[in-house]
């Protein structure tokens, strides 16, 4: 028998768990261990609320979890309850799927002023993460500003945007929706340091920006690279690239009071405010020949009680994990940090790739677990999961299983708004209480 732990629910631990359990089969056991009380990580905490369609993903997940030779403990920190030693002593492999819920640091003057936010932060508001349920950010202004030029910056425009009527169908949660109902915000600025040939932002997503009950999306025409160049582009970001030349070429809807405006060759120097933030300072850029931005000297101001960075993500560090502060994720080679421990998904590439790009992720990792274990191997004589059970009693912690979390799913769907799937539970305590406690 064979005994792993995966630590990090979300989408690259369960595709990792799935694959180990096919590898192994009735060979292994496997606990999949999360902080939190409660399953699915970025599912549930990161992807926009308002793409359902994207969620239902984590039904394939719920199978893993209930596979005979599966727990799920939730509410347990490593780094708290146990060590990363700890874990390596019980378990014959530990595989790290602790995602980037960190913001990358925005790093101008005036980023550390009330109302600039990251965008782990505000998306984590909106969506109910437990860490973030009293961010109460700023939206007593007309304007915002949204940093950045991924797919990230769309959903929190498109959030900031959106009427209520609009949220019919999603689990944005029940604080943020009453929130944004009585919002202020008017126009979104986003900001792009670079240009429209540049941006990480998907046509699917781009293309939502024009379906808005109240709000057209605005770009400056002179922006756009002559349209020729286009056809050098994938054809991804071709698509998302005609979107923008549609939105220049259409003037904003007189009958929408909302506008989502891009600036791009836009880089943020400053934020500032009398203890609060009320404004932008932005310079104008210029590609240089190998595609960064370079300032122009060249700024002008963007009025903003609001600024949501959105410019990345980063994994903490694990105290006895090696980490590289530089990437903000742990060093690997080819997802092996060091014996018999192993990184996945965004705790091994950095934050980047869709939901799908972390299956192979986890697939390729327990195929190297596979090859270390062959059928025929001696046993280690690890005692696995029954090990963990005994130091967690013995520290006093108590976690949340699989059936506990139905629980929880269960209050949160009776609890939902007519026509929303759930409402979600914000707080730990109130997880824990709905599991019984
Ligand atoms: P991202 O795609 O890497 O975009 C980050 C953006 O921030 C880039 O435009 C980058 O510009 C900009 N940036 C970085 N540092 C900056 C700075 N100091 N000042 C100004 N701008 C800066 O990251 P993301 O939007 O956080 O998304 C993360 C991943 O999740 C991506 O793979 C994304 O596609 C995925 N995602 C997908 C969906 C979906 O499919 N619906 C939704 C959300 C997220 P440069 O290019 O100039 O560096």
């Amino acid at each position: 028998m064979r005994h792993f732990a995966v630590i990090g629910s979300g989408p690259a631990g369960f595709y990792t768990a799935e694959a180990l359990l096919k590898a192994f089969r009735d060979r292994c056991r496997l606990d999949l261990i999360d902080r939190l009380p409660v399953p699915y990580g970025l599912i549930r905490f990161g992807v926009a609320p308002d793409h359902q369609s994207i969620k239902a993903v984590s039904k394939r997940y719920e199978k893993v979890a209930l596979e005979p030779n599966c727990r799920f403990l939730g509410n347990v920190h490593l780094g708290a309850d146990v060590s990363i030693e700890d874990l390596l002593h019980c378990y014959d492999a530990v595989v790290l799927a602790t995602g980037a819920p960190h913001d990358r640091l925005l790093g101008i003057p005036g980023d550390e002023l009330p109302g600039v936010v990251g965008s782990a932060a505000f998306v984590g508001w909106y969506n109910g993460h437990p860490d973030f349920a009293d961010l109460d950010p700023p939206l007593d202004g007309e304007d915002a500003v949204v940093i950045g030029n991924g797919n990230v910056a769309l959903d929190v425009a498109r959030i900031l945007a959106k009427t209520s009527e609009e949220f019919t169908g999603s689990d944005i949660v029940g604080h943020a929706l009453r929130a944004l109902a009585d919002s202020a915000v008017r126009t979104v600025t986003i900001l792009g340091r670079r240009g429209p040939h540049q941006i990480a932002m998907t046509p699917k997503e781009l293309g939502e920006l024009g379906h808005l009950h109240e709000a057209s999306p605005v770009v400056e025409a002179t922006d756009l690279p002559p349209g020729e160049l286009d056809a050098g582009l994938d054809p991804g970001q071709r698509k998302s690239v005609q979107h923008l030349r549609d939105f220049a070429a259409s003037p904003p809807d007189a009958n929408k009071p909302k506008r989502i405006s891009f600036d791009f060759f836009a880089r943020p120097l400053a934020v500032e405010g009398a203890g609060r933030a009320e404004r932008v300072v932005v310079e104008r850029t210029a590609l240089e020949p190998d595609g960064s931005a370079q300032g122009t000297g060249e700024t002008y101001v963007v009025p903003a009680r609001l600024v949501v960075s959105c410019i990345g993500y980063a994994t903490p560090p694990i105290p006895g994990v090696p980490y590289d502060a530089g990437l903000g994720r742990f060093p690997n080679q080819g997802g092996r940090i060091g014996e018999r421990l192993y990184a996945v998904g965004w705790a091994r590439r950095g934050p980047t790739g869709t939901i799908g790009t972390n299956r192979p992720d986890g697939y390729e990792v327990a195929e190297q677990i596979a090859a270390l274990f062959p059928a025929d191997g001696e046993a280690s004589g690890r005692d696995g999961g029954e090990g963990l059970d005994r130091l967690l009693q013995s520290r006093r912690c108590d976690p949340v299983a699989f059936a506990d979390w139905q629980r929880i799913e269960a209050a949160e769907v009776a609890a939902a708004r007519a026509g929303a799937p759930r409402e979600k539970l914000v707080r730990v305590e109130e997880m824990l209480r709905a599991r019984g406690d």
